[in-house]
C-alpha cells in the first residue's frame, strides 16, 4: 500500500525465492517444504482452471458445503489437490478448509509442526462466467503438545507465520508474505492481457485489486449477514496479513482482523481493508454515525 508498485519485485521463481528465504532463516526446511507444496498445488489448480472448459470441469458437483455454497467440480478438485500436497509435505498436522466441516488431521507418520487454513477456490461462484478466482491460505505453528485437533487452528491472525493467495486471473499471480513485506509472483505471465474491473465479486480478486491500486474493500456486517459473510480463518486472516504487510489496514469495524480470537473454525467476521487513509475514514464515519444514534 505504498506509492511503489508491488510489481517492481524481481520476478525470480517463487520456488527458488522460498528456498533462499528458508536458508536465510536457518530453519529445518519444513516451512520451505510446506510453501513449495502449496505452490505445486496452486500450479495444478491454475492449470485445471485454465483447462476447465475442455476438461468438462465447469458445473456443479451436486452438493452444498459447510457455509451453504453450492460446490463446483473445481472446488472439489482444488480442495483435494491442496490437501494431498500439504499432507505429503510432511510439514502439517491440522488443516482447515472451507470445503470440510471438520478440521483434517494429518496421519501420524506424515505429521509436521504447521497448521494451515485455506479456501482452495475463492469466488468459485464465478467459475462458469470466467471471472477471476483464487486460492487463499494462512500458516500457523502448532503451539501445544496436545494431540492435533481443530483447537490448534483457533489462533489469532497475529500469530500467522506465512500467508498468501493465488489469483487465477488473466495470468496466475501469487502474493506471499512470511512477515517481511509482501512479494508478488506471476506464474504464467504470457497467459493473456490484463483487464480491469472495479468490483469483481470474488473476494481475492477484489482484495488484489485493492493491494495494487489502493482504495478500500468492504464486506461489512449488514442486516442479512450481521457478522459479515467472509470467513475469519481462511478468507479474512490471510488477506488481512498480506494487506498489513503491504502497509495497509484490515479491520472488522471494531478491531484489527488479526487480533480477533477465533472461537470456531468456520466463523465469519466483517472485513474492511485497504489503504490506511481510506480505512481510517471508514472507521471515523462509522463512529460518527454511532455517536449520532446515541
Ligand atoms: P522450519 O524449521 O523450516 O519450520 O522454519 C522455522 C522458522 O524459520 C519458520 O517458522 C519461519 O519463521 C522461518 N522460515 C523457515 N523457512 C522459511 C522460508 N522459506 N521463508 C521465510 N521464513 C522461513
Ligand atoms: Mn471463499
Ligand atoms: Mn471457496
Amino acid at each position: 500500500m505504498t506509492d511503489r508498485s508491488p510489481f517492481e519485485t524481481d520476478m525470480v521463481t517463487l520456488t527458488r525465492y522460498v528456498m533462499e528465504k528458508g536458508r536465510q532463516a536457518k530453519g529445518t526446511g519444513e516451512l520451505t517444504q510446506l510453501l513449495n507444496s502449496m505452490l505445486t498445488a496452486i500450479k495444478a489448480i491454475s492449470s485445471a482452471v485454465r483447462k476447465a472448459g475442455l476438461a468438462n470441469l465447469y458445473g456443479i458437483a451436486g452438493s452444498v458445503n459447510v457455509t451453504g455454497d453450492e460446490v463446483k467440480k473445481l472446488d472439489v478438485l482444488s480442495n483435494s489437490l491442496v490437501i494431498n500436497m500439504l499432507q505429503s509435505s510432511y510439514s502439517t498436522c491440522v488443516l482447515v478448509s472451507e470445503e470440510n466441516k471438520e478440521a483434517i488431521i494429518t496421519a501420524k507418520d506424515k505429521r509436521g509442526k504447521y497448521v494451515v487454513c485455506f479456501d482452495p477456490l475463492d469466488g468459485s461462484s464465478n467459475i462458469d462466467c470466467l471471472a477471476s478466482i483464487g486460492t487463499i491460505f494462512a500458516i500457523y505453528r502448532k503451539t501445544t503438545e496436545d494431540e492435533p485437533s481443530e483447537k490448534d487452528a483457533l489462533q489469532p491472525g497475529r500469530d500467522i507465520v506465512a500467508a498468501g493467495y493465488a489469483l487465477y486471473g488473466s495470468a496466475t499471480l501469487v502474493a506471499l508474505s512470511t512477515g517481511q513485506g509482501v512479494d508478488l509472483f506471476m506464474l504464467d505471465p504470457d497467459g493473456g492481457t490484463p483487464y480491469g474491473a472495479r468490483y469483481v465479486g470474488s473476494m481475492v480478486a477484489d482484495v488484489h485489486r485493492t493491494l495494487v491500486y489502493g482504495g478500500i474493500f468492504l464486506y461489512p456486517a449488514n442486516q442479512k449477514s450481521p457478522k459479515g459473510k467472509l470467513r475469519l480463518l481462511y478468507e479474512c486472516n490471510p488477506v488481512a496479513y498480506i494487506i498489513e504487510q503491504a502497509g495497509g489496514l484490515a479491520t472488522t469495524g471494531t478491531q484489527p482482523v488479526l487480533d480477533v480470537k477465533p472461537e470456531a473454525i468456520h466463523q465469519r467476521v466483517p472485513l474492511i481493508l485497504g489503504s490506511p487513509d481510506d480505512v481510517q475514514e471508514y472507521l471515523t464515519c462509522v463512529q460518527k454515525n454511532q455517536a449520532g444514534r446515541q
